[in-house]
């Protein structure tokens, strides 16, 4: 962490800030509701508080599927991808 708490990565004698969070896009879906694209699955949100917002798997949460993710503003900070599909 740098000391103003951005993420720093050190290798060798260097050092690297984040440029590029990590890799998800926010996009509406057709109804509305913002949905949530991490490789190939897609996510509904299901609860927000604060700035903390949980996704669970929109096509197979229903059925039982354990996939979702957590982000707080444009960061993941929790990651579950143990999908049953
Ligand atoms: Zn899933």
């Amino acid at each position: 962490m740098s000391r103003r708490g951005k993420p720093l990565l050190r290798h060798g004698a260097y050092s690297y800030y984040q440029k590029k969070k990590t890799g998800f896009t926010q996009v509406m879906s057709r109804r509305g509701k913002p949905l949530l694209r991490h490789g190939a699955y897609s996510y509904y949100q299901k609860k927000k508080t604060g700035l903390k917002t949980s996704w669970v798997c929109s096509t197979h949460h229903p059925k039982g599927c354990k996939g979702a993710i957590v982000t707080v503003e444009s960061e993941i900070i929790r990651l579950n991808e143990n999908h049953n599909h």
